[in-house]
């Protein structure tokens, strides 16, 4: 297997990144952020406690993220060539819980960017609703204002891309994810 950790603050391009290291090397990505908000979509009881957190800038409690994503990879199945983990392990707790699984970490990409930089993108960010592709409103606008390229869904801010929301996670990235580098 070939793992590879995918580091760094909340804006900086975790996804955007995995999504180039996938197309390049075929490994399949697993995105705890993303899993979160496909469950809160789907309205499940882990969803509805997660979004509790999530809405407000906070980590979703370590147990609750350590067997969502044991979950996920079971999913996988072994047929597998490798795992980009985009947004795990964000503390040291699941750190160790990854090593505990038995999971070797062979390479971490730790993502570097100014707050500066990182309040500019994520005050931009706009997702679609339908196929979560990302945009953001200078940097990269779609087409037409508010829609989708790809999809035509709808554009839309994330709960915890709002301003107050954003200084708030930086703060809990500095504290509890930061010290795990
Ligand atoms: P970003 O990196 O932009 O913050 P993510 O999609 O990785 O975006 O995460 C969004 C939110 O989901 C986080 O702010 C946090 O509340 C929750 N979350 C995602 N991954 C984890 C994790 N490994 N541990 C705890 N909470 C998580
Ligand atoms: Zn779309």
């Amino acid at each position: 297997m070939n793992n590879i950790v995918i580091f760094g603050a909340p804006g900086s391009g975790k996804g955007t990144q995995s999504d180039k290291i996938i197309a390049e090397f075929g490994v399949e990505h697993i995105s705890t952020g993303e899993v979160l908000r496909a469950e809160i979509k789907a309205g499940t009881e882990l969803g509805k406690t997660a979004a509790l957190y999530i809405n407000d800038g906070n980590l979703v409690p370590d147990a609750l993220i350590i067997d969502m994503l044991s979950a996920t990879l079971d999913k996988k199945g072994k047929d597998i060539k490798g795992v980009i983990f985009d947004g795990f392990p964000r503390t040291i707790a699941q750190a160790e819980a990854l090593d505990k699984m038995g999971i070797a970490v062979d390479k971490v990409l730790s993502i570097e960017l100014s707050d500066e930089e990182i309040l500019k993108r994520l005050s931009g960010r706009r997702e679609c609703a339908s196929c979560r592709a990302t945009y953001h409103i200078e940097d990269k606008p779609p087409v037409k204002e508010g829609k989708c390229d790809r999809c035509g869904g709808e554009l839309i801010c994330r709960e915890d891309d709002k301003p107050e929301t954003i200084k708030h996670r930086l703060a809990v990235y500095e504290d509890s994810t930061a010290p795990l580098k």
